[in-house]
């Protein structure tokens, strides 16, 4: 432990002395991109669950800040012992649990100069690139999704990078909730749609945003629909709201849902949120990345026909976190919801009406310069690479697919679509023996540490969720995963 007493004689060599001198960061800068090129040469020898209890680092760690400068030695072996056995490890290869965090050398170089610029961009005016940069990259990603030109800014739309979906869908809800309060209706009128596989960020957003709790719809999938949202059991659920006197506002229509990447039937639903006026949102959170792949574009047709459509290009597009990528048809809309002009902003470019100013695009005022980091993982590895990287994830998925589907005692449980495969064993016995035979598999893998898959309930049913996508994963990666499943399996299904 590299804590100091009162007493000590302070030798600061080594130590960091100036908050921004040059040399001292060149010199600090070089020592951690080698302790973090090291972390990822060994990422894979970590369990991959961390396996620290609950309070395990305030026990390790001093009860009040130090005095006096301590080395960035003794900061990094620091981290080596007590940090690094408390993280879960995301970039490792061995890494299939929730959704991936796709990150990537060239995103990291990217946060590197937005860390080391640290402008604030809230404005134009604020940091003109910033601003000019974002708009610029929004458009060539909305042009690789094929997006349809009113989400370009040259179509009077436009792209914003926001840190989570959770803020996009909060953000366009406000927007559209203005939206109808100023043509005179009533917030307590206003319903909001999803379905039973929406993301908790839907009710989370509803609940900010004010829509009473019992105007939330959310609307149940069956299996064979495939867990998607049909314009049927929509239609429904709209026609009795309009019958109660109830205002149908927002659809949050997902493409890949979370809990087992369902994608919900987007040109009937497009076709029956534009009849009602509803304004559609697409959440593509995980699978819109896919999109720039011509064979998996079919998958946001209809988005024409959206008023938003927003996808975490820190999950599966290279980017590390945070970078959820937002479009919008009508800037005016989300303006009219976000916006605010206090003196102390006002400024010549805003006035000229010239400008984007981004502060009224988002939640928060102050905004980190992400897009630099978008337009190195774009320019860095070119399109043509980025759809390989991602077509190799899908390919791995199928490998592990097509593993589970040779044994008899597994199932595939739903469609594969992505990277993604949701599965299970069978017992032979009832759904809830089958269910927990299932949790006490996925537990002693995750315990084990070689591979780290999470579990979702779909239908009743419990699957394990194996998530492919890990930049550092390969084939080999995902044949080993296979095998240490199937060992589990046959240490607690010996007879089967
Ligand atoms: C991950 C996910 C979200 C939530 O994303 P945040 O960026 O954490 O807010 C929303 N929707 C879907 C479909 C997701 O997979």
């Amino acid at each position: 432990m590299g804590s100091l007493h009162a007493n000590d004689i302070i030798d600061t060599t080594g130590c960091l002395q100036h908050p921004l001198d040059a040399e001292e960061f060149r010199l600090h800068a070089h020592k951690l991109v080698d302790f973090i090129a090291d972390y990822y040469k060994n990422v894979a020898k970590y369990p991959v669950r961390s396996q620290v209890e609950p309070g395990y680092l305030r026990k390790l760690l001093p009860e009040t800040a130090p005095n006096q400068p301590e080395s960035i030695e003794d900061i990094l072996s620091d981290v080596r012992s007590c940090i690094i056995p408390g993280l879960t490890h995301w970039m490792s290869p061995n890494y299939y649990a929730y959704f991936p965090s796709s990150g990537s050398t060239a995103a990291f170089l990217g946060e590197m100069l937005s860390t080391g610029f640290n402008v604030v961009g809230f404005n134009w005016m604020s940091s003109p690139a910033a601003t000019e940069l974002e708009s610029v990259v929004m458009d060539w990603l909305a042009k690789l999704l094929c997006l349809p030109s009113e989400f370009l800014f040259s179509g009077g739309g436009g792209g914003v990078l926001q840190g989570t979906t959770c803020e996009a869908i909060l953000c366009t809800l406000a927007a559209a909730r203005d939206r109808a309060l100023s043509r005179g209706c009533d917030i307590s009128q206003l319903v909001v749609y999803g379905s039973d596989q929406t993301h908790c960020a839907l009710q989370k957003a509803a609940q900010i945003a004010g829509i009473p709790y019992s105007n939330f719809r959310t609307i149940k999938t069956t299996v064979a629909d495939a867990f998607a949202l049909t314009a049927n059991s929509l239609s429904l659920a709209i026609d009795s709201d309009i019958s109660a006197g109830l205002i149908p506002l927002y659809l949050c229509a997902t493409i890949g849902t979370t809990s087992s990447t369902a994608v919900d039937r987007l040109p009937e639903l497009a076709q029956l949120t534009s009849q009602h006026n509803i304004w559609l949102h697409v959440d593509a959170a995980y699978a819109g990345a896919a999109c720039i792949c011509p064979e998996f574009r079919h998958f946001i047709d209809g988005v024409e026909l959206a008023d938003s459509f927003s996808f975490n290009a820190h999950k599966w597009f290279f980017n590390n976190l945070d970078c959820c990528c937002l479009w919008v048809k009508s800037p005016t809309a989300l303006i009219k919801s976000l916006s605010t002009n206090p003196e102390y902003l006002k400024n010549k470019a805003t006035e000229s009406k010239q400008v984007v100013d981004y502060k009224d695009w988002q939640i928060a005022l102050s905004r980190r310069f992400r897009s630099l980091k978008m337009w190195m993982v774009l320019r860095g590895y070119g399109t043509a690479n980025l759809r390989q990287f991602l077509r190799g994830h899908v390919r791995m998925a199928k490998v592990f697919e097509g593993l589970v589907r040779l044994d008899r005692r597994f199932e595939v449980v739903v469609p594969r679509y992505f990277s993604t495969v949701c599965f299970r064993v069978r017992t032979g016995g009832d759904e809830a023996e089958e269910n927990e035979m299932n949790r006490r598999i996925l537990e002693s893998v995750n315990a084990e540490g070689k591979i780290y898959m999470t579990h979702a309930v779909i239908g009743g049913v419990y699957v394990m969720r194996f998530a492919a996508g890990g930049t550092l994963t390969e084939e080999r990666h995902v044949r080993e995963a296979w095998v240490v499943i199937k060992e589990q399996v046959d240490k607690l299904m010996p007879n089967v």
